[in-house]
C-alpha cells in the first residue's frame, strides 16, 4: 500500500485497534457483525439522501476527497456548506454514541483538514451526529486534535509500508463488538508468551 493516500477510516480503525487496521488495510481482512451492519445501514440511509438547502446552508452527502499533501482520502457522509460566509462544517454520522477516546473526533478532524487542503479555507469545527442517543455533537477542531490526527496519519502511512501485523492485542470489551474476533483470536494471542521468550533472549 505504499505511497497511496491512507483512507480516512483507517484512522478511526487504527484508533480502536491496531491490530484490526492492518488486518483490514494490510490484510484485507473483512467480517461483519451486529455492529458493522447497524453501521451500514444508517450510512445507506444517509447517503441516500438528495443534496438539498434550507436557512442558506447547503447540504451534500456522500462527498468524496482527496488530500495529496497530507495524503488522506476518504468519503464524507455529509458537509454543510453555508455559502454565504463560506463555512464548511464536515458531519458524521455513528450508529453508537458519543465517546471519551478521540477516535470519532479524529475522523472528522482528517475529513476537515483535507477540505482545507482542497479549497483552501480554514475549518474550525466538525459535527458527530450518534443515532443511539440522537445527539449532535459539535467537534471543535483544536491544534491540540489535528496533532494528534496527524500523529494517527503518519503511523498508519509506517503501518501500511511495513505491511505488518502487530500482535498486540486490546481489551476483552473492544475485542467483544470487533467483527474481526474470529479471524484474529485474541485470546490465542493472550496466551501466547512467545514474544515474551523472544524479548527476554535479547534483553539478556
Ligand atoms: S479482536 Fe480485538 S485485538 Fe483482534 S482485531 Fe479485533 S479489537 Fe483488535
Amino acid at each position: 500500500m505504499d505511497n497511496k493516500a491512507i483512507p480516512i477510516a483507517a484512522i478511526q480503525h487504527y484508533a480502536y485497534c491496531p491490530r484490526q487496521c492492518a488486518l483490514i488495510h494490510n490484510e484485507q481482512a473483512w467480517a461483519e457483525n451486529w455492529f458493522t451492519v447497524k453501521g451500514q445501514v444508517l450510512h445507506q440511509k444517509v447517503d441516500s439522501g438528495e443534496p438539498e438547502s434550507r436557512k442558506g446552508v447547503r447540504f451534500e452527502r456522500s462527498v468524496m476527497v482527496n488530500a495529496p499533501i497530507l495524503g488522506i482520502t476518504g468519503r464524507l457522509d455529509l458537509l454543510e456548506v453555508e455559502a454565504a460566509s463560506r463555512t464548511y462544517t464536515p458531519v458524521e454520522y455513528k450508529s453508537g454514541k458519543s465517546k471519551i477516546e478521540s477516535w470519532d473526533r479524529q475522523q472528522v478532524c482528517a475529513q476537515a483538514m483535507a477540505i482545507e487542503e482542497m479549497l483552501g479555507v480554514t475549518i474550525t469545527k466538525g459535527a458527530l451526529w450518534y443515532w443511539r442517543t440522537k445527539r449532535r455533537e459539535v467537534v471543535d477542531l483544536s491544534e491540540e486534535l489535528r496533532s494528534e490526527t496527524l500523529q494517527t496519519i503518519q503511523i498508519l502511512k509506517q503501518l501500511f509500508e511495513s505491511q505488518m501485523t502487530p500482535k498486540s492485542v486490546v481489551s476483552k470489551k473492544r475485542c467483544k463488538a470487533c467483527s474481526l474476533i474470529d479471524l484474529c483470536q485474541p485470546d490465542l494471542l493472550r496466551n501466547d508468551h512467545s514474544q515474551d521468550y523472544w524479548d527476554s533472549i535479547f534483553k539478556s
